[in-house]
């Protein structure tokens, strides 16, 4: 029988709104087999996450999602099967989270001077871990009435040119990927499709990426059109990388992307997990 996986998701550690217990409880209640925890530049998710699959017949898979700048974008690579406790893996991401207090308080300092006062305090106040994203401002904003959605507070406020957005250096494509393979994990870069890279330079990345010993891209993923599924599944073929396949869950308040609510990889894929051996590594305890 095959396994349901879904390899990319969020909990409160970092932008999703369920706890890891409650993101755990969903993928069992909508039949994933195989769940991976990615939160963004954090691992604190995975313990309770853990705890939570112990108690039920799902594998859990310890994962993050790491903010990665090249050539001035910003990339996102899921590190899969990571040793959360590695000390290289976890001082890379003490930097990223230092990065991000900075950044949260530039983006509340900018926000105040185009009229928007205390939103450093708000977006603290709708973050419940450590990591303060920019998604926190955004249901702060909404909250605000500010705009009408998430998606209305990006476009008005927090992507280039706008005044909440912060230009910045996350970690190097390098950086993110010695550390990942130093908590003895994969790499995988997360909703290729979605950048705005040209087909050259995407293909670009992808070969830097390879040649850093990355091992596969998001085929399938929450935020993929069938198209942009199938011609991912084209260049993964063409580079040699495998296929991963990740909902990037971020909670229930986000209706078009539901957990494990993704189509399956392509026939021609190479599954980033046919080399893993499953019920051996993702021991719940
Ligand atoms: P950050 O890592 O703090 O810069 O925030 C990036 C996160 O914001 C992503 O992981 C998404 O969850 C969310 N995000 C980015 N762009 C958008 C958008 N246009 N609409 C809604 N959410 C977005
Ligand atoms: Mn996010
Ligand atoms: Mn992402
Ligand atoms: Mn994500």
């Amino acid at each position: 029988m095959s396994l349901h996986y879904d390899l990319h998701s969020h909990s409160r550690a970092s932008d999703g709104t369920l706890t890891a217990t409650e993101l755990v409880q969903r993928a069992c209640a909508v039949g994933v087999d195989v769940l991976a925890l990615t939160d963004h530049d954090s691992v604190d998710g995975l313990a309770e996450a853990r705890a939570a699959a112990a108690r039920t017949p799902l594998r859990l898979i310890a994962g993050v999602e790491v903010s990665v700048t090249w050539n001035a974008q910003t990339v996102h690579i899921v590190g899969l099967n990571v040793d959360p406790d590695n000390a290289a893996f976890r001082a890379g991401l003490d930097g990223l989270q230092t990065f991000r207090d900075w950044r949260a308080e530039e983006i509340g300092r900018r926000l105040d001077k185009a009229g928007i006062a205390d939103a450093y305090a708000g977006a603290r106040r709708f973050a419940s871990g450590r990591i303060v994203s920019r998604t926190h401002f955004a249901h702060f904003l909404v909250e605000q009435g500010r705009a009408h959605s998430v998606r209305e507070v990006f476009k008005k406020f927090l992507v280039n040119n706008k005044p909440g957005y912060v230009p910045g250096e996350w970690a190097t494509l390098e950086d993110a990927l010695a550390w990942i393979h130093a908590a003895g994990g994969e790499a995988v870069v997360a909703h290729p499709a979605r950048y705005s890279l040209t087909a050259t330079k995407l293909r670009r990345l992808l070969g830097e990426f390879k040649d850093c010993g990355g091992a596969a891209i998001e085929v399938v993923s929450g935020s993929h059109s069938t198209d942009d599924m199938l011609r991912m599944a084209g260049v993964a073929r063409a580079l040699g990388l495998r296929a991963s396949r990740g909902s990037d869950y971020h909670g229930p308040e986000n209706p078009w992307v539901e957990l494990g609510r993704i189509p399956p990889l392509p026939e021609d894929c190479i599954p980033v997990w046919q080399s893993w051996d499953v019920p051996a590594m993702a021991v719940n305890q």
